[in-house]
C-alpha cells in the first residue's frame, strides 16, 4: 500500500456546506420529491433530465460514479440523455455541492454522492473506490497555498493493490 499522491483542492468556495447531510436527512423518504427538494435548496432548476438523473444517482444511498457509468444507468432506466449532458449534469451538481469530484488519475473521474469529509482507497485493476473515514488519515503538513488562495480540502488517494503480485 502506498499513497502515491494527495491532492489539494484551492477551488475558492467551499461550496459543499450547502448539500450538508443536515439537508438530507430532511428529506421525506420519497425519492422523486427529494430530489425536486435538493435541487431546489441549491437552486437548480428541477428540469426533467436534472431529476432523472438526479434520481439515479442519489436513490442509491452513498456511491462513486463515473460519467460513463451514469450514462449506462441512465439508458437502462430508458432516461434519454447524451453523454455531454450526463457530464454536464455531474458538473452541474458537482458546483453547487450535490457530488463531490474524486479525481484518480488523468484518465478517470469519480462523483461521490457523499460530500461528507472523508478518503479513499483505489484497487487498481478493479477501479473500484472505498470510503476512508475521516479521522483514519492524519494530514501531517499542509503546504502553503499561492498567494491569493487557500486550502480548501485535502483529498487523500490511497492506491492498492492485490498482495503478491
Ligand atoms: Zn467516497
Amino acid at each position: 500500500m502506498t499513497v502515491l499522491r494527495t491532492i489539494v483542492s484551492t477551488d475558492a468556495e467551499p461550496l459543499a456546506d450547502l448539500a450538508s447531510s443536515a439537508n438530507r436527512a430532511a428529506l421525506t423518504g420519497c425519492p422523486w420529491h427529494d430530489v425536486k427538494t435538493m435541487l431546489r435548496d441549491v437552486g437548480l432548476r428541477p428540469t426533467r433530465q436534472r431529476m432523472a438523473l438526479g434520481w439515479i444517482l442519489f436513490a442509491k444511498g452513498d456511491r462513486h460514479i463515473t460519467a460513463e457509468m451514469l450514462y449506462e444507468e441512465a439508458n437502462k432506466a430508458k432516461v434519454p440523455v447524451s453523454l455531454a449532458t450526463v457530464y454536464n449534469t455531474l458538473h452541474q451538481f458537482t458546483d453547487v455541492g450535490l457530488l463531490r469530484q474524486v479525481a484518480v488519475d488523468g484518465s478517470k473521474t469519480y462523483f461521490d454522492t457523499n460530500v461528507t469529509e472523508h478518503h479513499h482507497f483505489f484497487v487498481e485493476g478493479e477501479n473500484d473506490l472505498l470510503d476512508i473515514p475521516h479521522t483514519d488519515v492524519v494530514v501531517g503538513k499542509t503546504p502553503s497555498p499561492p498567494e491569493g488562495y487557500e486550502v480548501a480540502r485535502i483529498d487523500v488517494v490511497v492506491r492498492l493493490r492485490k498482495r503478491g503480485r
